[in-house]
């Protein structure tokens, strides 16, 4: 019998609806899996259990006066501690956060609730998003369910571990230059980052604004369209927010994918520096003879300038964070170095004591990128680079419905092991950089192991086709059969409880 926190959100829908479990039974289950596990994991930063009880016992009264429920009421969610949540401390996983209590809801907090999801707690992360491993919070990293030595990935480390470690039903995560996707194929979950300016983001804390963008990290591709349906839409907050509605991203779930012109783009299977590790080279392989089975029409392709991405992303999204953290200067919002004579001292001892490492080794790149005589060496020509590579991608897809590749190119590495090497931690990013220079949406499903630890399969579609991406990503997930259970049987270590 399957545990009720190990279930999918459309499962536990079905059970729900048909009242043979309540809300709270279901958020009951989660909490004690949460106290069972979470203390070795540590997916989460802060849990919200009043508020998590409160909201599920109003999806029960509605339960029992009969009232139709939504495919994602009652189901409890793992929010990254990126998006402002109302009365509740959200941190970003930085000390200079540490205290900050945002006095509104960020837009996709909004509709979730409003579609009865419950958020459960935050999750932990890479202090502002900026990492690979989680290792850069502020608060501890956290751990990979698969592997306790070993990294969930990062940024969105705490979400896609807590899915990896059923600490919830659903996830939300972030994604600059991969940090939903990394961690979701490091858990051997699913993880969606959206076309950019599909999701609003509205109360999400900033880190480089012509990048981000939030998604779904769940359990398989049907939740990652649920979800989306939640949160996807036009918002007039979000001015770089698309004003159409958004479709119906399960639509095509299900349809069968014969003729879909797959392509291989070679860039993403090797480049210089950086080798994917033969077990997840085969893995990927086989999962494009699977796609071709299945009807696909598979041919190798070039993105002749994927490999100007890493540079280019590490010219605009210090240059952005530097930007956007200039806000953090002890006046209005978190921490305050204490005991200084005068502002300026204020200011210099906040900022120095209030960010890790790693966010002042981008605020120092990307105010060096800005600077007077630099900028057009720099931002400019990395603006420039960057129109090529969405070319590229534009081309492509011309030819082509998806592109795949592997979405990172090793498995899960061990704690610690990439810490002291900024460039190596970068490089972990080369497969899922250049979908966020296009602002592409692209998607990671796991697609079995390399020596018992998850391989993510990472599929990319042209602007604006989530539900065909999700299409593919479906058909893919359902003839595999690498459901969370059969990855599961290639080795999760078991977790105590
Ligand atoms: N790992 C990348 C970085 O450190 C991407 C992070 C992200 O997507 N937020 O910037």
């Amino acid at each position: 019998m399957t545990h009720l926190y190990a279930l999918t959100a459309h499962a536990a829908h079905a059970l729900l609806a048909r009242k043979e479990i309540s809300a709270r039974e279901l958020l009951d289950a989660v909490y004690a899996r949460i106290d069972a596990v979470d203390g070795a994991v540590h997916s989460y930063v802060l849990l919200m259990r009043e508020a998590a009880y409160a909201a599920a016992d109003a999806v029960d009264a509605r339960l029992a006066a009969g009232e139709a429920i939504g495919p994602l009421d009652g189901i409890p969610l793992a929010l990254k501690d990126i998006l402002c949540t109302t009365g509740v401390r959200t941190t970003c996983c930085s000390r200079i956060l540490e205290n900050f209590i945002p006095p509104y809801d960020a837009a996709v907090v909004e509709r979730l609730r409003a579609a009865g999801v419950i958020p459960v707690g935050k999750t932990n992360m890479d202090e502002f998003a900026m990492g690979s491993s989680t290792e850069n919070s502020a608060f501890g990293p956290s751990h990979n369910p698969w592997d306790l030595a070993r990294v969930p990935g990062g940024s969105s480390g705490g979400s896609a571990s807590a899915m990896g470690a059923d600490e919830a039903l659903i996830a939300i995560g972030t994604d600059t230059g991969g940090s939903i996707r990394q961690p979701a194929a490091y858990c051997g979950v699913v993880g969606l980052k959206p076309t950019y300016g599909r999701v609003s983001r509205y109360g999400l804390i900033a880190f480089a604004s012509s990048l981000d963008q939030i998604g779904p990290i769940t359990k398989d591709v049907r939740d990652a369209a649920l979800v989306m349906n939640a949160i996807a839409g036009p918002d007039p907050r979000d001015s770089t927010c698309l004003p159409e509605p958004a479709p119906d991203c399960t639509a095509l779930l299900g349809r069968d994918i014969t003729g879909m012109r797959v392509g291989v783009p070679r860039e993403l299977f090797s480049q210089e520096g950086v080798t994917v590790a033969p077990g997840v080279e085969a893995a990927v392989r086989a999962a494009i003879a699977l796609l071709e089975r299945l009807g696909a029409v598979v041919e190798e392709c070039s993105l002749p300038h994927a490999r100007f991405s890493l540079p280019t992303y590490y010219i605009i999204a210090p240059a952005e964070a530097s930007s956007n953290l200039a806000r953090y200067d002890g006046v209005e919002f978190g921490y305050r170095a204490p005991g200084a004579r005068d502002t300026v001292t204020m200011m210099t001892d906040t900022r120095d004591q209030g960010f890790g490492a790693e966010v002042k080794r981008r605020i120092m790149l990307g105010t060096y990128a800005l600077s007077s005589g630099f900028y057009d060496a720099f931002y400019l020509k990395a603006s420039q680079v960057r129109t090529l590579i969405r070319r590229d991608f534009e081309q492509a897809f011309e030819t082509f419905d998806v592109l795949v590749s592997p979405t990172a190119p090793t498995v899960a590495f061990p704690l610690g092991a990439k810490v002291d090497d900024p460039i190596q931690m970068y490089l972990n990013d080369i497969c899922t950089i250049p979908i966020n220079m296009a602002g592409i949406p692209a998607i990671s499903v796991p697609c079995g192991d390399d020596r018992g630890l998850p391989v993510g399969l990472h599929l990319m579609a042209a602007h604006w086709q989530e539900p065909k991406l999700l299409q593919v990503a479906h058909a893919y997930e359902q003839a595999a059969g690498w459901t969370r259970k059969a990855v599961e049987e290639a080795g999760r270590v078991t977790i105590a409880g």
